[in-house]
């Protein structure tokens, strides 16, 4: 061989080794790509390495990487984003903050494909360090914050003021909670500061659950939001004001929960022709987001139904998960998606509203609800199972449906958190 041929196998040699060195820790590859952010909607694989998206593209190699995932026949997308969600969980009996009506993050998100929850106004301006040292530090879900524009949150049933310690939760009863319900505590100025001190984790304020006919309470959230510069979240049983007057006072960018809800407390969005009111849709094309918030009670078909029909689609899909609605018809944000798959919206339209969409309500598009190169790895690998399945709202109506989201894999920060049919598991034997 002359020396020209051996020199040219030899630069070939080193060539192949360069391109496929171990430049991944891992690789999911051949699945169906779609993430809404990038326009991506086909067969592509993922490079990860340290904890951050390197690459997408076709076909990587797969010597490239320590670790391949086969993806065939799934749907890989951006780790899921719940933004309405009740995890302040804790010791107290009968509360939500700090108490055992709240539930544990790390025990609901990875096995719904969820990398991120955003917790609606359990934690106060009081209470939130509480919440960040006892839970948020201590969870592997990425967990974000509405603050409470009450000072102790969702510490009572509804709402106390903050003028009572925990000891004193525990021992009044639910009824003398009800008439702690006072506005000293709601404290737009505090609020913001808290918010401002902790940008990383809060990402905006909430107000909900209040009975009184005050209508305080709610344009002092607002006034902590234009503080901060956040967006509000808008919870169910608010002060005596209709819903129309509720979504003329807020800004683009507020976030309407329950919004297809049926209660005696709140006009419904659709008027007796079935027809969505006119209001409701000015408030959407003026940037109002319509979050889902199932909830236990929050989601009745007789409003869902109609909406979609009037092509008003929910902008984002948050669960409104705690104690009382994981059991209900709501079950976790994938058996809301896999709803509205089975009401007729596309799955493009649904993966949208369950990880760009609410990244961007939160203002958080930047670093999460897309598989952007340079991002962290939070990734989603779902399948599409085919079955006889039923789907269950608030009022304990079903429809049937076909086709049911299944998480198969949750990869946040990179790292493997959910594994249902060990596709990252070595073979044994
Ligand atoms: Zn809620």
């Amino acid at each position: 061989m002359s020396k020209l041929v051996c020199h040219f196998f030899l630069i070939m040699f080193f060539w192949v080794s360069l391109c496929d060195a171990q430049v991944f820790d891992l690789i999911i590859k051949n699945g169906h790509v779609i993430d809404p952010k990038n326009n991506l909607d086909s067969k592509l694989d993922i490079g990860i390495s340290n904890g951050i998206i390197k690459k997408v593209s076709y076909n990587l190699s797969p010597y490239q990487s320590k670790k391949i995932i086969d993806a065939s026949g799934m749907f890989v997308v951006p780790g899921l984003i719940d933004i309405h969600t009740h995890v302040f969980v804790g010791g107290i009996p009968d509360v939500f903050a700090n108490g055992r009506n709240s539930v544990s993050a790390d025990n609901f998100s990875f096995r719904s494909g969820i990398t991120t929850m955003v917790d609606a106004g359990t934690s106060g301006w009081r209470n939130f360090p509480i919440f960040k040292k006892n839970v948020i530090e201590k969870s592997k879900t990425r967990i974000l914050v509405f603050l409470n524009i009450a000072g102790n949150g969702m510490s009572g049933d509804p709402i106390l003021t903050g003028l009572v310690d925990d000891n004193y939760l525990e021992k009044i009863t639910s009824d003398e909670k009800y008439n702690q319900q006072d506005i000293v505590d709601m404290n737009a100025q505090k609020t913001a500061s808290v918010i401002n001190q902790n940008k990383d984790v809060i990402i905006g304020v909430k107000i909900g659950h209040y009975e009184g006919e005050e209508i305080t309470p709610f344009k002092r959230a607002i006034e902590a939001g234009i503080i901060a510069n956040v967006p509000v979240i808008v919870e169910c049983h608010l002060p005596e004001i209709s819903l129309e007057n509720q979504l003329r006072m807020m800004r683009k960018g507020d976030i309407l929960s329950h919004s297809f809800e049926n209660v005696e407390e709140r006009e419904t969005i659709i008027d007796e022709n079935g027809n969505v009111r006119k209001y409701v849709i000015d408030a959407k094309q003026r940037g109002v987001i319509f979050d889902v918030s199932h909830g236990g009670y929050g989601f009745w078909f007789n409003q869902a139904l109609p909406a979609l029909n009037n092509g008003f689609k929910p902008d984002t899909f948050g669960s409104d998960l705690h104690k009382f609605s994981m059991n209900k018809g709501m079950k976790n944000m994938l058996n809301i998606m896999s709803k509205y798959l089975n009401m007729g919206m596309n799955i493009n339209d649904v993966i949208l509203r369950a990880t760009w969409n609410p990244a961007k309500s939160i203002k958080r598009g930047d670093d999460l609800g897309s598989l952007t190169v340079g991002n962290k790895a939070d990734i989603a690998v779902l399948s599409l199972d085919s079955g006889n399945f039923g789907f269950v709202d608030a009022a304990g109506f079903k429809i049937k449906g076909d086709k049911k989201f299944q998480a198969e894999l949750t990869i946040k920060d990179g790292l493997i958190q959910w594994d249902l049919n060990g596709l990252g598991a070595r073979k044994y034997n």
